[in-house]
Order: C-alpha cells, then structure tokens, then sequence
C-alpha cells in the first residue's frame, strides 16, 4: 500500500499567534476582506487583534462581511464573493468557528471562478463545475473542533434544497492557518463540548474507515489521546490555556487526518439532519449519533475500534469504544439522542433517503457497508429512540 502527505497550509500555532496574520496577509497583497460571524469575533477581541495585526503592517483597505451563521448558507457565501469580486480584494481572512472559515475558502473559489457555490458542492456523481483558480485565504479558527483551517473542505447548506454539501477540491485549501489557543479561551462550556466532539469524531472516523494512510493515522491516533485527556478539562475549567491548546492542537490533528482519510457515516448521517433543522450544532448531531453508529460499525474494524477504546482509556476491546463515547457524552453534557435536538420521527425516512440521494458514496468507506438502505433508517431509528 502507498500512503501520500499533502499539506499544503503554512501553520502558524501558539498563544498570541494572531499577531502573525498582518506579516502573512502582507505577502498577497494590499486588500483584505474578512469573513467572519455576526457577534462572538467582536466580542471576545479576536477581531480587533486581527484589525491592529493587519494595520501595523501597513495593510489599512480591510473590508469585513460579518454576517455568516452557523451551518453556513450558499446565499451568504454568494454575497461575500459578490463583494470580494467588485472590491476586488487582494486576500480573504476567515475569523471564527467552522462556519465562518468554511465561508471563507468558499468565498475564495466562488469570487474567482465562474457560477456559484452550489456549482462546486459535490454530490455523488461529482460536482458541476471544476474551479481554476482561488484567492489567498488566512484562516484563524476560535473554536478547537473542525480543522476546517488545515482541510479542502467547505461545508455548504442550502436552505432552499435543504441539502448540506461540502465543496472539496485542492484549491480550497487556506494558504495559512494561524491557530492561537488565546481566541477560544471565550467558548463556554456547551461549544467547547460540541466542537471537541467533533474533532474526536474526526480522529475516530479517520482511523475507523476504509480509507487507509499510516501517516495520517499518526495525527488521529494523537488527536484522541489528547481529545480524550484535555476535552473534559476544557469544558469545565473555561479558563485553563493549557487544555485550550491541547484542544486547538488535536482539533488541527485531527483536520490534517480527516484530510487525508475522510470521515464515515457519524458524519454522512449528521448532515441531512442539520440540513433540516439549521438550529443543530454539527458537533450536537454527531453526538446524538456516534454510540448507535459506533456500535453497528465496530465489528468491521476490530483492531482500529479496539485502538479507539484504548486511547480513550477503556481497556482494548473493539466493543469498549461504545461504552467510552456513551459515557463522554454523559460527562459532557452533549445529547444523547435525536428527539433531545428537536428531530421528528416524521422525517426519519426523509433523512434515509438524502443519505442515499447525496451521500452514497461514503458507503464504500464507511467501515460497514450497508446492503439495503433500511439499515440506514434503522440506524436513524435506533439514534432517534437513544436505544443500542
Ligand atoms: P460555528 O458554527 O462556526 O460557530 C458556532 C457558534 O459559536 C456561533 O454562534 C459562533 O458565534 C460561536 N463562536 C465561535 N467562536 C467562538 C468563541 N471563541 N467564543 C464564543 N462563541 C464563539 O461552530 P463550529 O463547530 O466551529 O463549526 C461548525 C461548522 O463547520 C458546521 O457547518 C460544520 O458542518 C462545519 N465543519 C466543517 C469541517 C471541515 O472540514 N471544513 C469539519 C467539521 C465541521 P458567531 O456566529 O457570532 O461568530
Ligand atoms: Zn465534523
């Protein structure tokens, strides 16, 4: 087996990094246009660090577009590369959660090539248009979950379709990622939860699927181990800056490892329900997930799911891997199933059949490869009732 490493984001890490982004912005040009959500930049400072960074190295025309959403919209990436493309901007700075640094990169396509996001989201049959070209993207994360700053991908929703796609092509890589703990340390306790879910996912789905690459196996490997010591120590001391960089650090890893192997079906089943209901944090829906998918998938990689348990602290049986998400979720506070977030019964098979329509592809990586679609709504079913 070959693997391959590719990364080609420059990283800039540690406290007080976001001093940084005026040095590196000052390399792509003079015109900057920063996307960023509609309150918790300004509010917790980052954004006026990133302004006094851009602004004492000479770089004053900054545009801001401060009005991305959780779950990010094709509408609002669509306005944003209107605006990148009539104040033609040099550079885009993506300041915020997932949401707001996915926005970014797919700003950076859209403003540069021909049509719209949704042109670019891939479906199974692939996506309509192939991009040619980008604009220079910084990314400077405030929430330790995604990786979306050192990843090809974007996550798009479409209200209208309510579809949930990701736009994946290497040119949706950010040329820079400057990740410092210091902008997460104003996550309360709920977020910090969500989003360390998410990234322990990405490790765990990473090292669980089909998709094989023993380098990048490495970086999921080290993300759990430090998910599984600092997650807990984060959500309940808020203001401890080491658990703050221990969780920037493993949410990065495990981005560089979803990179590389993709992820499974904790995330192919997540977003048609956070395309139906927008209010579902990503993180939250994976959650009320994980345990159900876990359990129907750990007999397919014993050794990986028993590597999972380990690293978790459970002992190395491949089934423990279960027992270690059921109980952080407990200790988390996270949900537990999907009637807590709000899902109806009612569109059950409706979330069935999108998981088919968009995402069929992932059946062939997903450890376990579904043989008639009532499995999936099974799965759907037991993760609705909360029962294994
Ligand atoms: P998010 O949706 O970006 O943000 C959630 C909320 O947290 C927002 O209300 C935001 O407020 C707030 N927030 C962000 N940083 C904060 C801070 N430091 N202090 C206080 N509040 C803060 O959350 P996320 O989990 O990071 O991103 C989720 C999105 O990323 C989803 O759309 C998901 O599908 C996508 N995703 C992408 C990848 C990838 O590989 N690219 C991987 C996983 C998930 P404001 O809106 O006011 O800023
Ligand atoms: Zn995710």
């Amino acid at each position: 087996m070959v693997s391959n490493f590719y990364l080609p984001v420059e990283v800039f890490f540690g406290k007080g990094a976001t001093q940084k982004v005026g040095e590196v912005a000052r390399r792509f040009g003079f015109k900057g246009l920063i996307i960023t959500g509609r309150r918790s930049s300004k509010e917790n400072g980052s954004l006026q660090r990133v302004l006094d960074s851009l602004k004492k190295n000479g770089l004053q025309e900054i545009l801001i577009y401060d009005k991305v959403k959780p779950n990010p919209t094709d509408e609002s990436v669509n306005e944003a590369a209107r605006l990148a493309v009539e104040e033609k901007v040099d550079f885009i700075v993506g300041l915020g959660g997932g949401s707001a640094l996915d926005a970014a990169k797919a700003v950076s396509i859209v403003s540069s090539n021909e049509g719209s996001v949704w042109d670019y989201v891939k479906y199974p049959e692939g996506a309509r248009l192939v991009p040619f070209y980008n604009r220079p993207v910084i990314c400077i994360p405030t929430t330790s979950g995604t990786g979306s700053e050192v990843d090809r991908y974007s996550v798009i929703s479409s209200p209208m379709r309510k579809e949930k796609l990701v736009v994946s092509h290497s040119l949706n890589y950010p040329k820079a990622a400057v990740i410092d703990p210091l902008n997460t340390l104003s996550m309360p306790p709920e977020l910090t939860a969500i989003t360390g879910f998410d990234a322990l996912v990405h490790a765990l789905e990473s090292l669980t699927n089909r998709a094989q690459n023993f380098m990048a196996e490495e970086y999921a490997i080290k993300a759990i181990g430090l998910i599984a010591r600092w997650l807990p120590v984060a959500v309940q001391e808020p203001d401890n800056l080491e658990a703050r960089e221990k969780m920037s650090y493993a949410a990065m890893l495990a981005g560089i490892a979803i990179d590389h192997l993709g992820v499974a079906f904790i995330h192919t089943l997540e977003h048609p329900v956070s395309a139906h209901y927008p209010h579902v944090a990503h993180g939250a829906g994976l959650a009320a997930l994980a345990p159900y998918i876990t359990q129907y998938n750990y007999e397919y990689n014993k050794e990986k799911y028993a590597l999972f348990a380990e690293l978790m602290g459970y002992g190395n049986e491949a089934y423990r891997a279960v027992d270690a998400l059921i109980n952080l979720i407990e200790t988390l506070g996270l949900p537990k199933n999907l009637k807590e977030l709000g899902v109806e019964e009612g569109i059950l098979d409706r979330l069935t059949e999108d998981v088919y329509m968009l995402s069929r592809h992932s059946f062939l990586v997903n450890p376990r490869e579904p043989k008639e679609l009532d499995e999936i709504r099974e799965l759907y079913q037991r993760a609705y009732e909360g029962s294994l």
